[in-house]
C-alpha cells in the first residue's frame, strides 16, 4: 500500500460534528421518553429476515470484526451471546458500501473494518449495567434515551492496512480517554498526546465515511451516525 500519510485528508480540526456522541441525555428523561411514544420495535431475532436491514457480510470490500461478539472489548466477554447482530438498516449499510468503494479508489490497500453495528436494546442495557456508577457512562447512551446503534443507524469502524493490521489511530476502539475524542485532537496534537500520522489515519477514515453520508461525533473517533439522530429516534423502529 502507499503510506496513509502521503496525502492528507480533511484537517482533523473540523472533526467534531454534533457534540452529542453516544453520550448521556442532554434533555430531561421525561422529554426523551415522550419522543419514544408510538415508536415501533423489532426483536433482534427477526432482523435477518427483515427487508429494511442488510447483512454486513453482503457489503463488498469490508471486513467485519464485531468486538462485542468476542471477549476482546472493555467488558471482557461476549455481550451479544448467541444473537446475530451483523446487520445495519439498509440505508446505513449501503452507505458503508459507498465508504468502502471511496476508500478503494483513494487509499488502495486500506480496508474498512466494522467493529460494532446494530446493537439491540437488550445489549445496550447490559453494557450500561457494566458501566453504571463509573465516569465511563459518558461514552454510552443511557438505555432509556436509545443508542443510535439500537436502530441499526450507527456504526463503529476503523481501517486495516494491506497487511491486515489496524492503522494506528492513537487510541484503541472503545478506549475511553480524552485522546479518543475528535474534539480534543488539535490540543492532543499540540501536547504530544497524538501524532500527525495518527490524525491523518483518522482523517482518512472520516473522509471516507463523510463522503458516504455519515456524521462524526465529538467523543469517539470510531463512531459514525447515519441520518439525523432525533429523526432516527422518533421515526425508526428500535431493535430489541
Ligand atoms: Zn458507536
Amino acid at each position: 500500500m502507499t503510506t496513509p500519510d502521503a496525502a492528507l485528508p480533511p484537517s482533523p480540526a473540523d472533526s467534531s460534528g454534533t457534540p452529542t456522541g453516544d453520550s448521556p441525555a442532554r434533555a430531561p428523561a421525561g422529554a426523551i421518553a415522550d419522543t419514544l411514544v408510538g415508536a415501533l420495535a423489532i426483536p433482534c431475532e427477526e432482523i435477518a429476515a427483515h427487508p429494511e436491514f442488510r447483512a454486513l457480510l453482503s457489503i463488498p470490500g469490508i471486513a467485519v470484526d464485531l468486538r462485542y461478539a468476542t471477549p476482546d472489548n472493555f467488558v471482557g466477554r461476549n455481550v451479544y451471546g448467541g444473537l446475530d447482530c451483523a446487520y445495519l438498516r439498509r440505508e446505513a449499510a449501503d452507505a458503508v458500501a459507498r465508504a468502502a468503494e471511496w476508500l478503494s479508489r483513494h487509499r488502495p490497500g486500506v480496508t474498512l473494518v466494522v467493529l460494532d453495528a446494530l446493537r439491540p436494546q437488550r445489549v445496550q442495557e447490559a453494557l450500561w449495567a457494566e458501566l453504571e456508577g463509573t465516569p465511563l457512562t459518558k461514552y454510552l447512551a443511557h438505555p432509556a434515551r436509545r443508542s443510535i446503534h439500537s436502530f441499526g443507524m450507527a456504526v463503529d469502524v476503523t481501517l486495516l492496512a494491506a497487511d491486515g493490521r489496524e492503522l494506528d489511530m492513537g487510541t484503541g476502539f472503545d478506549e475511553m480517554t480524552p485522546a479518543s475524542h475528535p474534539e480534543f485532537e488539535a490540543e492532543q496534537l499540540a501536547q504530544g498526546g497524538l501524532t500527525a500520522a495518527q490524525l491523518a489515519h483518522r482523517g482518512w477514515l472520516r473522509a471516507a465515511m463523510r463522503h458516504a453520508g455519515f456524521q462524526t461525533i465529538s467523543t469517539e473517533w470510531w463512531h459514525f451516525d447515519f441520518g439525523d439522530r432525533d429523526q432516527v429516534r422518533r421515526a425508526l423502529p428500535l431493535v430489541l
